[in-house]
């Protein structure tokens, strides 16, 4: 009824002030909050830092019974614990670093009514004892925070998600709020068919982090990029730098503090402890720059992180966006950095192709690969075309505020280039990859070049306007384009692709990125 609306809305006002100690809601939360007060199924999409956990916490006040929280993460239930009772709301956690006799005297809190919140980790809720559980218990609300953990084709699938649909089965009474910080279109709609949620709306924010600057440069030497960047920009900052491996993160943690940067490393070989201390110091101290793999920074809530690095590219820009949104939490500016080179896109697609996954998995990792090879070869603006991905119009077509906006790159005709290049790998049997190609365009006479006669083809020497450096920009433009393809069977060979031809026959014109601070064009294009 009209007057019990009016209630509720004023309970909520009142307990985001008094528990919360908040003035007033922001972007979608009143909405959110709203409807699933009153006992409605949704879907959130806000980004990292909008506020999500009020939306499944203060309903949870609102309702009768307890609000369950699925959690992949112990460390951030924790923390959310923390702060909970700190706030007088009636918290608690079910994971697997509690005792028996703690998890059991939660479990009696429950069933007597005694919680308000109860965070769960989703290995542990779908035990047939805790469904068993749940169900004597009254719940106020089902929340799965990080949904898109369910996706398969998602950066972060986590096959014990996979069960949670469970819950609109067992218990079809009760709501449940879905929330991430990122998805594209697909990953939401697989979020939606797994967890019951195709009938529900979806509140979807602006994902944009004005704060943060983008820039993605071209890889020359990744490590003294990196600290020509910090050495500019980021004394004394607190920074993530992402690497692919864990080789690579020791290595570069290792350089940087040579250059007397307090770095530390983080992946899953160190040992716990290790990782532990690391973790802290990065949290507690300021100034500490973590070199890490992806293992990091899922529920890392550190606000003044004022650099994420990439020295690898992602799997995809959701996972782009994802990691970069740990930069700036607290809204101050903030840089996301990434140094990106043709072999980067060689190795995600080597890592897809080599992959266990079905053909349809390929081929969306492919996709989703291809949209961030867009991103990092766009000259237009990152941000726009960032927000575009996820569905979103941005209001300016130029923030002013990335890379590309600060600084335009110029675009010039490559089309003679383009075609040098595909005949080049034409011409070569399509069965070389980039660095051959350019000996033999810049008619280098190498012992390969030789061995396979390619000094005598007509191409042998043709490319002297453009330097090794140049080159290689114009074959990952070509193959961000679509131009050029890297031979899935033979590692590293690159090979024509359909619209290659168009091109060789001059029939499409090939735009490209100006390379910048190679060789002026022409110099010295004779060979001697
Ligand atoms: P998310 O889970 O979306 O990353 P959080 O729920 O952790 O975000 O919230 C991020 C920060 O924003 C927290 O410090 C929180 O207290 C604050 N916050 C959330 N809602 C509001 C609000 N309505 N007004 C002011 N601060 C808010
Ligand atoms: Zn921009």
């Amino acid at each position: 009824s009209r007057h019990a609306s009016d209630d509720l809305d004023a309970r909520a006002l009142s307990t985001l002030n008094h528990v919360f100690g908040l003035p007033g809601f922001r972007g979608h939360q009143e909405a959110i909050i709203r409807h699933v007060a009153h006992g409605g199924d949704c879907l959130v999409l806000m980004p990292t830092g909008g506020g999500k956990s009020l939306c499944y916490q203060l309903p949870a006040l609102l309702r009768d019974g307890c609000g369950i929280v699925v959690s992949p993460l112990i460390a951030l239930m924790r923390d959310q614990v923390a702060g909970l009772l700190e706030a007088g709301v009636r918290a608690a956690a079910l994971n697997s670093s509690l005792s028996y006799a703690e998890a059991d005297a939660i479990e009696r809190q429950l069933l007597a009514g005694e919680l308000d919140l109860l965070y769960v980790a989703p290995e542990r809720l779908l035990t047939p004892r805790c469904l068993a559980m749940l169900a004597r218990a009254k719940i106020a609300l089902f929340a799965i925070d990080e949904a898109h953990c369910v996706s398969q084709w998602g950066h972060d699938f986590r096959p014990e998600y996979v069960g949670l649909s469970a819950i609109a089965e067992k218990f079809p009474n009760v709501p449940r709020i879905a929330l991430t910080a990122t998805a594209d279109a697909l990953t939401r709609r697989e979020i939606s068919e797994r967890l019951g949620l195709t009938d529900a709306p979806c509140f979807v924010s602006s994902f944009d982090r004005p704060n943060i600057r983008y820039a993605i440069v071209d890889k020359q030497n990744a490590p003294a990029q990196l600290k020509a960047f910090i050495a500019d920009k980021h004394m004394g900052h607190s920074g993530v730098v992402y690497c692919l491996s864990r080789a690579k993160v020791e290595d570069i943690a290792d350089t940087l503090c040579k250059a007397g940067i307090d770095a530390l490393p983080y992946h899953a070989g160190l040992p716990a402890e290790i990782r532990a201390r690391n973790q802290d110091r990065f949290i507690n101290e300021d100034g500490v720059v973590i070199v890490a793999t992806i293992a990091f920074g899922m529920g890392i809530d550190k606000p003044d992180v004022r650099f994420v690095a990439h020295l690898d590219l992602p799997k995809s820009i959701e996972a782009y966006y994802q990691e970069t949104g740990r930069a700036g939490r607290d809204g101050k500016p903030s840089d996301a950095w990434m140094a990106y080179g043709l072999s980067d896109i060689v190795q995600q697609r080597r890592m897809i192709d080599e992959s266990s996954g079905s053909d349809a998995f390929k081929r969306v990792s492919m996709g989703k690969l291809d949209a961030l090879v867009g991103l990092c070869e766009s000259t237009a603006c990152r941000r726009t075309r960032l927000l575009g991905y996820f569905g979103e119009t941005a209001l300016e077509p130029q923030c002013g505020n990335c890379d590309n906006c600060l600084s335009p790159p110029k675009v010039i005709d490559g089309t003679v280039a383009a075609q040098k290049l595909l005949s080049c790998a034409y011409r070569t049997g399509q069965r070389f990859g980039a660095q051959h190609l350019i000996d033999v365009l810049l008619g280098r006479l190498t012992e390969r070049v030789g061995q396979f006669g390619h000094d005598k083809l007509s191409v042998f020497g043709i490319g002297g306007e453009f330097n090794e450096k140049q080159w290689r920009a114009v074959i990952r433009q070509l193959v961000s384009l679509g131009h050029l393809a890297p031979d899935s069977e033979a590692f590293g060979a690159l090979k024509l692709t359909e619209s290659s031809r168009a091109v060789l026959k001059g029939d499409a014109q090939v735009m490209l990125r100006e390379q910048t601070g190679g060789r002026p064009p022409r110099a010295k294009s004779r060979r001697g």
